[in-house]
Order: C-alpha cells, then structure tokens, then sequence
C-alpha cells in the first residue's frame, strides 16, 4: 500500500492541467440548479457553501446499501460535506447542513486517493459519491486520479435528483451506475420541506437523463454487484403518502416502469423537526402500505422495499468518521 507522500508523487507526473480541466466550472459556479454564479476558485461559496477544495466528511466501507449497490463485499463510499438541497428533516444533517462549520473537512486529492485505495486493497469494487451534486468537478477529478494511478471500480453517483443535465451529460462514460432520489412531485413540499420548489422537474429531467445513459437494466459483477444500470430511491415521508404515489406515477408514465425503485421506509425524525405536524413522527404502517400497493398497481415490480423498523438501522453517526454505519 503506497504512502500518501508516494500518491502525492505520483499524481504530480500526470498532466494537472488535463486531471484539474473540470475545476475551470466552478469559476463561476453554476454546477447545480441553484446557478450561484460564485467563484469557488477564489474562496467564493454559493448555496452549498463549498469552495474548490475537496470537502469530505468520511470515506468508508457500507453494506448497508440494496443489495446489487453493496454486493457481497460493500462499497467504499465518499461523503461529500455539505449539500446542494436544505431538507429540514436530513438524515445526515451531521455532516450536511450548510450552517454547520465543516472546516476540519478539507483533504488533499493525495489524502483521497490513499482512503480509497486503502478500501480498494481489500477487495472492494465499486465507489460511491454521495451527495455530490454541488461537488462535480472533484467527482471527475477523482475518477480521473483514481483510473490514472491504475484502479477501476464501478463508479456510482449516488445524488439527490437536483442536478443540471448539462452536468450529467459530462459524466456520460465515467459514472457507470446512477443512484438518484426522487424525492417530490408536490412543488409545495418541495419548498417547505428542501427549499426547492422547482425540484420536481429538475429531478424528472435529472433521472431521463440517467436514464438515457445506462438504461433501466442493472449489469452485475460475480459478487452481485451493480457495474452498470441504475436504481431510483424513494423515501415515503410521514403525512405524504400522495406525495410518494405522485413520484412513483411519473417514473412510470414518463421514464419507464422496469426501472428498479428502492422505497423506503426507514424516515426517522431528527431533533431539527421533532416539533413539526408530520415530520416529527415516523412513518405509519399504513402510509407505507398504501405506498408499495400503488408500486404494485403500477406494475413496478423491480426494486426492494423495506421492513417497517428500518429506521432503527439506518442511522449513520458521522462523528464516527470511518466507521458510520456500525
Ligand atoms: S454547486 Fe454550490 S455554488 Fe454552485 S450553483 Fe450549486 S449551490 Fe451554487
């Protein structure tokens, strides 16, 4: 296993000007919807509150995931800190709220690769962004280092539906798996809630054109692993069941019904909306029930759903940096 002082040498000898090109967007930065026009090069901070530097929260090995994301073995999954969405009630507000001071976050690209190549040593094929919508250039930019010094994963972008197609289109032949939420359909909702009223269309756009790259089949390796393909999460939220039905008619009706869907069950509330009407509760059996019966309807038969405790087990603890999910 090669020192971080060896990587750093070893990235120094490939063209910077050719591994840093994707680095010129962020200047002025209009990566994502939100369209900030800030100059993240020169210490600007649009929405996300991110500059260039590559602000990561942990890089670590998760099982958790559905089981062609995991495969036998894991994923060894980058954290992104901060996020391009606001919602209130974020599962990992810890590390992705953009009023909390992620300073201590920063990594060199020598310090990425060598967490990621450690994981990698163990026999683990495949790497995850997440959350990295606000954060493309350093997704590329990682690609690009991790291919040069010789490793090739299955690459997932794992985001949370709100991005530009003009970004997406640019990761066409680098992301061979995409993982999106969709997370609304009730522009309503998606105001209160994430501060995005125009997230149902950007998202719609967003997975057509996942869609369009990688196709609704999902490619494994011989561990069970996806290596190409795509799967849409969905996480039904307390009181919005009609919300969540709404999603699944439009992936159905204007993308395809055989692409595979994750619906989960597993919301819990945060302290951050312990006092809201609906989102400072769990979810109902019977919300979710209504849910997985629409799936049905629908006839959108690919995909997993939860059992009603998964809330219980889904709770990552990024105080723990390598190891949330234990
Ligand atoms: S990535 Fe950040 S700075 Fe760029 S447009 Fe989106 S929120 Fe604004």
């Amino acid at each position: 296993m090669p020192s971080v002082s060896e990587i750093n040498n070893r990235l120094s000898s490939i063209d910077q000007e050719e591994l840093y090109e994707a680095f010129q967007q962020l200047s002025p930065c209009n990566i994502c919807p939100r369209e900030c026009n800030a100059d993240r090069l020169n210490g600007e901070t649009g929405y996300c509150n991110t500059d260039d530097s590559f602000r990561i929260s942990s890089i670590c090995i998760h099982r958790g995931e559905e089981p062609v994301i995991s495969g036998s073995k894991g994923i060894c999954n980058i954290f992104f800190t901060n996020c391009n969405l606001q919602c209130k009630y974020c599962q990992n507000y810890q590390i992705s709220f953009n009023c909390l001071n992620h300073d201590t976050e920063r990594m060199t690209l020598a310090e990425v690769m060598y967490r990621i190549i450690n994981i990698l040593e163990e026999g683990i094929k495949a790497v995850g962004f997440v959350s990295p919508s606000h954060d493309v250039p350093q997704v590329k930019v990682i690609i690009k280092a991790l291919k040069a010094l010789g490793y090739d994963p299955a690459f997932v972008y794992n985001s949370n539906g709100y991005d530009r197609v003009e970004e997406l289109r640019k990761l066409e032949g680098l992301v061979d798996v995409y993982l999106p939420d969709f997370k609304y359909m009730d522009e309503k909702i998606a105001e209160d809630y994430s501060d995005a009223p125009d997230y149902p269309q950007i998202a719609l756009n967003a997975i057509k054109e996942m869609y369009r790259q990688v196709g609704a089949k999902i490619h494994l390796n011989k561990d069970g692993q996806a290596e190409r393909g795509m799967v849409i999460r969905h996480l039904v939220l307390p009181g919005h069941a009609e919300n969540s039905i709404k999603v699944l008619q439009e992936i159905a009706q204007k993308i395809s019904p055989v692409i595979p869907i994750s619906l989960m069950s597993q919301y819990y509330p945060t302290h951050h909306v312990a006092a809201l009407q609906y989102l400072g509760r769990t979810l109902k059996k019977t919300e979710y029930q209504m849910v997985v019966d629409a799936m049905e309807k629908l006839g959108m038969y690919n995909g997993w759903i939860q059992d009603m405790d998964s809330y219980e087990n889904y709770r990552p603890d990024f105080e723990r940096k390598e190891h949330p999910f234990e």
